[in-house]
């Protein structure tokens, strides 16, 4: 029997985060410049090493595997990587598989990641005002993500909401989205934004809206009970009673979540990241390619694993965003 993985402080790895992609069909001011400079396409991790990868996490244990980006589904063929980790939803090694995508191209795919075994999905949407849309996303147009989103639904798929707080820009939506959630059954969860990638000229000070402020408000209009669901992530959960709906809220800047974290994240690239807040990584990519035997590969992951630090340095605390990282979320993935 293989030895799960387990780091240093004694955590069990059992979620992995993937990035296929480190493209996007959006620029999001607080996720990209602009004029972002991609990796060349030889860089990125084949399809068939992506699987190979990802099939031996889940030999050492990984249950969970969320595929991000940039935004997943514009990878070429993506969809058969998906119907290739369906073999382990069969043989019940994997648990879940599912994705965090931006919903452009759900209207084109919902039904065949259904197919392949997706039960759950994360939309990132931030407004429901098709000009605020556009200009938070550049390049986004909101009625082809809600478009997306009734995919969704009518193939099966469960939809959770993700949504950056951004002050001054969906601080007036928060009722709106929260009853818009709760009309269509979906999950909303609330994201603090990070300080991650040079983003040009937008101001991360300016953006930064903190979700207990956020809370204080919902809680004016609702009862909010706290529940104990955890994920060994950052977020934490409430019910609001008047409408039986779930609210998550996901602060990485503060620590209250380091002493459960359960995950890693991978690049398109093959590096892999045992903590977001943190630049340490190792290469993955040269034991894939060094050799077609996964005991190769199976080293250079517990030895990443050693490494996982036991927490992040984000904060802002300062009046300034100590503890930045360099790398940009579509980089590592959400
Ligand atoms: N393109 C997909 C999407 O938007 O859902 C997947 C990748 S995206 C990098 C994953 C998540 O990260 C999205 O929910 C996005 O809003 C969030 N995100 C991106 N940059 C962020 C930042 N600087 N701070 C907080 N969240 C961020
Ligand atoms: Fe693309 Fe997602 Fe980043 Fe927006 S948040 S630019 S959709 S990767």
């Amino acid at each position: 029997m293989t030895q799960p993985l387990v780091d240093p402080f004694q955590r069990a790895i059992t979620y992995l985060r993937l990035s296929v992609t480190d493209r996007c069909d959006f620029r999001c001011v607080y996720c990209m410049s602009e004029n972002m400079t991609f990796l060349p396409k030889k860089e990125l991790l084949t399809l068939e090493e992506l699987d190979r990868l990802c099939s031996a996490f889940i030999g050492l244990g990984v249950e969970k595997l969320r595929i991000t980006g940039g935004e997943p589904l514009v990878r070429r063929d993506i969809l058969t990587f998906f119907d290739g980790m369906s073999r382990h939803l069969e043989s019940g090694a994997l648990k879940e598989l599912t994705l965090t995508t931006n919903g452009s191209q759900l209207e084109r795919f919902a039904d065949q990641l259904y197919a392949a075994g997706v039960r759950r999905v994360n939309v990132s949407l931030d407004t429901l005002d098709e000009q605020k849309f556009a200009d938070i996303t550049r390049w986004g147009r909101l009625p082809q993500v809600l478009r997306g989103i009734d995919a969704a639904q009518r193939a099966g798929l469960r939809v959770k909401i993700n949504t950056v707080a951004l002050k001054g820009f969906n601080e007036d939506e928060l009722f709106t989205l929260a009853e818009w959630c709760a009309s269509r059954d979906m999950d909303l969860t609330f994201i603090e934004v990070m300080p991650m990638g040079d983003i040009g000229n937008e101001d991360r000070l300016g953006q930064y809206w903190a979700l207990s402020d956020l809370r204080a408000r919902l809680a004016e209009q609702y009862t909010l009970t706290d529940l104990a669901e955890r994920t060994g992530g950052p977020a934490r959960y409430v019910r609001l009673e008047e409408t039986g709906q779930k609210i998550g809220f996901i602060t990485p800047l503060t620590h209250n979540f380091c002493e459960s974290c359960n995950r890693v994240r991978i690049t398109c690239t093959g590096e892999i990241y045992t903590c977001l807040g943190q630049e340490g990584h190792c290469d993955l990519r040269k034991p894939l390619r060094a050799s077609q035997d996964d005991a190769v590969l199976e080293d250079a992951i517990r030895a990443a694993i050693s490494l996982k630090p036991r927490g992040h340095d984000f904060d802002y605390s300062r009046q300034d965003v100590a503890g930045r990282v360099s790398r940009h979320m579509s980089h590592t993935g959400g």
